[in-house]
């Protein structure tokens, strides 16, 4: 349920006198202190017409708290005062009359030993690296509108390298963000390994820190060929810049992934490779580019879950497939494995708004619209290629249309766009599989042509006996040598 915003304008890189002066400046400049690295940050910003401005400190990001690992905010001799308000991450700048303010402020990281899944969030500086989400370590005015943003890594030991959200390199780099979207970034200077690459122009970065088996060019391969597949699916090619940052955690086959502006940041333990996992996460997550990020959901959200993620879940697996980066028994064994756990779920006719109101059930309640929608996009394909519909152009045309403004990924649009693949009879029955009161029939087929279903019967006795069909696929025999068609 990540979001990454891909499609925003940025100028890289460009010479600032070329462009209108910005509206906010920021410099970052890691200063090494007895045995630890500290990051100062100097901010410039220029009040348009209020006498004040609140600011937004970095808090806490996903339930990790990083409020403790600022120190030191202060105005520089320009007459503005900083007035703490009753929320310790929110403080009012008073600059009455100024036309610039300078303010400046320290991060330092909070954890001593291994980043580990569950603080990944958290800044990490330290000697020979710096990798942050902007919310951890960006100072913000809480303004609603998009300024214009300069930022640049200055006094940087020579050896370092650089890369974010916004571009390669030290900078300046320019962009225009509303402040929501500017602390939505990724941010990396260091001891890095970067390699690039170019989709239709456009760069694609990988900033690495950490070994692992697998060789740097081995994971920027399978970015480029995840981003050229979902882009050409779109026929979108209109991105301006993307960079995966992949970062060594501790743990034990530990992955966790998350989407930013124009970026997606990797944490993978060392002993972790290039596997479906996390393939899955990379073309899924990309996915959320179209499926998401760019498009607004109904609210509540979880609402469109079968949707936003199931189909999420059901693309990646397609695309890695037709980009052979995995085989058809790779595609079967992973969609069985999806059959086997949707099929025997105690949470089978768990309705969306159950999940609304909290769940029990932990993470098979949470899986449980994935899963749905998974299965649901696999029958969905193969009815629509028996009358000779396709589930990609109603999918590609729904999600390029709820691109406009005030549209929004609702049941109430997706349902008639996607009964269009069903036969008449069927179509009340779609509802009540999205919703969750009927479950979805195991011998309904997943695939229009290349695999054969084959039906299980398991048991399970608790109190009561029950009984679960469990549909499974296995690759038809003529196929092997031709296409899978989901
Ligand atoms: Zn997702």
């Amino acid at each position: 349920m990540k979001r990454v915003l891909l499609s925003l304008p940025i100028l890289f890189a460009c010479s600032s006198s070329l462009l209108a002066q910005p509206d906010l400046i920021y410099r970052f400049t890691p200063v090494a202190e007895a045995d630890r690295l500290v990051l100062d940050v100097h901010v410039e910003f220029v009040p348009h017409g209020s006498d004040s401005t609140l600011l937004n400190l970095p808090d806490s990001y996903g339930g990790q708290e990083q409020f403790g690992g600022i120190s030191g905010l202060r105005v520089i001799a320009s007459g503005a005062t900083l007035v703490p308000t009753e929320d310790r991450s929110r403080v009012w700048l008073r600059h009455a009359g100024l036309s610039r303010v300078v303010f400046t402020y320290r991060v330092h990281e909070r954890r001593s030993g291994t980043v580990e899944l569950g603080d990944h969030y958290r800044a990490v500086i330290r000697p020979g690296l710096v990798h942050a989400l902007g919310n951890s370590i960006l100072i913000v005015p809480d303004v609603p509108d998009s300024l214009d943003i300069d930022v640049a890594w200055t006094d940087t030991p020579s050896d370092w390298r650089f890369a974010s959200s916004f571009g390669l390199g030290v900078g300046p780099l320019r962009t225009r963000q509303t402040m929501r979207w500017f602390r939505h970034s990724l941010w990396l200077g260091g001891d890095l390994r970067m390699r690039e690459t170019v989709v239709n122009d456009r760069t694609v970065a990988v900033a690495m820190h950490g070994s692992w088996s697998f060789d740097d060019r081995e994971l920027l391969r399978l970015v480029r060929t995840i981003i050229q597949a979902e882009r050409d699916f779109f026929d979108d090619h209109d991105f301006p810049f993307f960079l995966v940052t992949a970062l060594q955690i501790g743990g034990d086959n530990d992955q966790g992934g998350t989407g930013r502006v124009n970026s997606f940041g990797l944490f993978l333990s060392d002993d972790r490779t290039i596997d479906l996992r996390l393939k899955r996460l990379l073309a899924h997550e990309i996915f959320h580019a179209w499926n998401g990020d760019r498009t607004e959901r109904e609210s509540p959200e979880a609402l469109v879950y079968w949707f936003t993620e199931g189909f999420a879940d059901y693309y990646a697996r397609r695309f890695l497939l037709q980009s052979g980066l995995i085989t058809p028994e790779e595609y079967l064994d992973d969609l069985n494995a999806n059959l086997r756990e949707y099929f025997t779920s105690s949470m089978l006719t768990m309705s969306n708004t159950t999940l609304i109101d909290g769940a029990p059930g932990g993470r098979d309640a949470q899986r449980m619209p994935y899963r749905r929608g998974d299965i649901l996009a696999h029958q969905l394909a193969a009815a629509g290629a028996a009358c000779g519909r396709s589930l990609d152009s109603v999918v590609r045309s729904y999600l390029l249309d709820v691109m406009r403004p005030s549209r929004a990924i609702a049941n109430n649009s997706l349902l008639p766009a996607l009964a269009e693949l069903l036969p008449e009879a069927d179509r009340p029955l779609l509802e009540g599989w999205v919703g969750g009161s009927v479950s979805l029939d195991p011998e309904r087929a997943l695939f229009s042509q290349g695999a054969e279903l084959s039906l299980k019967e398991r048991r399970r006795f608790y109190l009561f006996g029950e009984r679960f069909v469990v549909p499974s696929y296995r690759l038809s025999q003529a196929e092997r040598t031709v296409r899978l068609r989901p």
